[in-house]
């Protein structure tokens, strides 16, 4: 017999052998129903985490901790959609003879295969056939079946088959841990975990086709990937496609173009963002905001050059990192005389920090820095602007005493937090990354500091009440951190704003500060960037709002259109007056009709119209609309009221 505990921290008795379906229906026939794997840990493994995910039909032969995943735990998404590949690749087989397979992973949303069609050629009009034949194998409730092979038995039946990518994977394992997992009439090469059988798959959705190099390099053979999502209920399947669409209408991509604040020329280069007018715009009140707010935290302004020289990277150990995947050294007419683009501020901090001795006294000094840095992004992973090779980063980077670090990192979350209740997201959670208690040499810095930084952070999140997951494993090599996750308009989660301790370049910098002992110590360094970049930030915040952003954020916060020429004066001087009272207002008074100039304000999100007339004209006023809602007519005193109130209360 084994000892199973279940995460309440009751304990029952089954036979060793036992499965994870067997275990749910011991407790209840409608929890077997539901279950679709089971973390298992087994009882003394002192490693941290959950345990791994088994099958439901994998026995279980010693004493264990479990968890039984159902569709709401991620694991279980993942099981759930990894088993969703290998059935889409079943159906494939069955209607492309001689495909072959490179992999097909779980991913965020759903799952997709890497295939080699054989010749044959597969558009968006195939994925409807697909889909079904998926649907008709999930029915015949085909089971998972994992199966030990031989490494030697393995390639024999991968060259059989003629799928040279398998027979690539397999020559790179080890005898002894090769499984297959078989559903139906496909075999695939595979770890596992899957479901224990298809037809819990209730709803399929093929999402998108795209071109994948094998193994993500481009001198390799281009092979077809196919993106698709499943549910174990159709109208979970309506509701993501509900959600897709809503997505599709607050693209960034599309909003930025219509209210035009950014693009992209190919000639320029790519992922290199130009910010147009109203985009600037825009970017500077965003800057201008945390500027604001960091120096009254105690920050101070530094700037940088966008280069360095290459040895200051190699200090840094981001040439280690970054070198040869990243942008090339710059060459100069000097022979042997190399710069590199920076793909981090730190470096350069460190040698501010460096360029005058301190004190116990002077620390902590926080450096900040709206710091543009360059990263080379392999072309198919560019995407507007939350995947680009040129971005600014709203970087600083305070250097402390270890006893100031606790302090400081509350501070910091307060700021975020600052950010985020300003901006409506009020929806978050932090992850709090720590080292792996049991593979301690992997990390740099000494016990004691981690002990304390780690601490510091749970302490500091815990004061601040946030709503946190601790994941053990998930530190930097140099230290712990803490992310925040943001839950946006329409569900989706969005990592925002990091901090992260750093006890690895104040060593690498040889970086010091005179202690109250006359001792020479090194400081701790903290990384953060509530926005993480500026670009990443618009998108988020655009995709957010739908474009319809917040007053005090607005490039054009008022449009001021006559009802025709005839009043265009009036609206001149209407607008004027708004300038002179710090409102960025403008006029359209082309010789258009209303309603078209009405549709391109709304175009370009203005959140306040002022409409003038005979009327207005005569009485001396405006009519306004906000957001597409009539405020009825208002003096100009009157309106400026109003919209400092509509300010006051988004600022407050
Ligand atoms: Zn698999
Ligand atoms: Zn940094």
């Amino acid at each position: 017999m084994i000892n199973i505990t279940f995460p309440d921290g009751s304990v029952r008795e089954y036979e060793s052998g036992v499965t994870g379906y067997e275990i749910a229906q011991s407790i209840s026939p409608r929890l077997a129903a539901e279950v679709l794997a089971i973390a298992v840990k087994a009882k003394g493994d002192s490693s941290v985490g959950k345990g791994v995910t088994y099958d439901l039909l994998r026995p279980i032969t010693f004493n264990a901790s479990v968890n039984l995943l159902k569709w709401e735990d991620d694991d279980a998404k993942k099981v759930f959609w990894h088993s969703s590949s290998h059935l889409m690749a079943e159906a494939l087989e069955s209607l492309f003879p001689g495909v072959k397979f490179g992999i097909g992973p779980a991913i965020e949303n759903g799952f997709y295969y890497d295939v080699d069609l054989n010749g044959n050629q597969i558009t968006e009009a195939d994925l409807p056939k697909i889909e079904k034949k998926m649907i008709e194998l999930a029915r015949s409730k085909e089971r998972f079946d994992r199966i030990d092979v031989s490494k030697a038995e393995a390639l024999k039946y991968f060259t059989e088959k003629g799928d040279q990518y398998k027979c690539e994977l397999i020559s790179e394992l080890e005898d002894g841990t090769i499984t297959y997992y078989r559903n139906g009439a496909f075999t695939d090469l595979c770890r596992g975990p899957h479901l224990m059988n298809t037809d819990v798959i209730k709803a399929v959705k093929l999402t998108a086709i795209a071109g994948a190099y094998w193994r993500g390099d481009e001198k390799r053979q281009q092979l077809t990937r196919i993106y698709g999502i499943t549910f174990p209920k159709k109208s979970l399947l309506d509701e993501y496609v509900a959600l897709m669409e809503e997505a599709k209408k607050r693209d960034h991509r599309k909003l930025g173009k219509e209210m035009e604040l950014f693009t992209f020329s190919q000639r320029v280069g790519l992922g290199l963002p130009l910010w147009l007018p109203r985009g600037a715009v825009m970017r500077n009140i965003l800057e201008n905001f945390l500027r604001k707010k960091q120096s009254e935290l105690g920050y101070l302004p530094v700037v940088t050059p966008h280069i360095g020289a290459k040895d200051l990277y190699v200090t840094s150990g981001h040439y280690a990192k970054y070198g040869k995947d990243s942008f090339q050294p710059i060459h100069t007419p000097q022979e042997g005389e190399e710069y590199m683009l920076k793909p981090m501020n730190c470096p350069h901090h460190c040698e501010i920090f460096r360029s005058s001795p301190h004190s116990y006294k002077d620390l902590p000094l926080r450096y900040a820095e709206f710091g543009t840095v360059y990263r080379y992004e392999q072309s198919g992973e560019l995407h507007g602007l939350t995947r680009v090779r040129g971005f600014t980063q709203d970087d600083a980077h305070l250097f402390c005493r270890a006893d100031q670090l606790q302090e400081e990192f509350e501070k910091v979350i307060d700021l975020i937090l600052y950010v985020f209740k300003t901006l409506k997201m009020t929806d978050y959670m932090a992850q709090i990354s720590l080292r792996d208690p049991n593979n301690k040499e992997k990390y740099i810095g000494s016990d004691e500091n981690w002990a304390k930084a780690e601490q510091g952070i749970i302490d500091a999140a815990a004061k601040k009440g946030l709503k946190t997951v601790v994941e053990y494993g998930e530190a930097a090599f140099y230290g712990p951190k803490l992310d925040f996750m943001v839950k946006d308009a329409i569900g989706r989660r969005w990592q925002l704003g990091t901090i992260q301790v750093d006890y690895n370049l104040p060593e690498r910098f040889q970086l010091e500060y005179t202690d109250a002992d006359g001792s020479k110590k090194r400081p701790v360094m903290i990384h953060r960037a509530p926005f993480g970049s500026i670009e990443r930030f618009t998108a988020v915040v655009l995709e957010h709002t739908a474009g319809h952003l917040p007053l005090w954020l607005a490039p054009d916060q008022v449009k001021v259109l006559p009802v025709s020429e005839k009043y265009a004066d009036y609206a001149e001087k209407v607008c004027g007056l708004m300038k002179n009272s710090d409102i960025r207002a403008s006029v359209d008074s082309r010789n258009e009709t209303l309603g078209k100039r009405i549709r391109e304000v709304a175009m370009l999100r203005v959140p306040m119209l002022v409409i003038v007339g005979e009327k207005e004209v005569a009485d001396g006023t405006v009519s306004v609309r906000q957001e597409g809602v009539d405020k009825g007519t208002m003096t100009l005193d009157g309106f400026k009221e109003h919209f400092n109130a509509v300010l006051a209360e988004e600022l407050s």
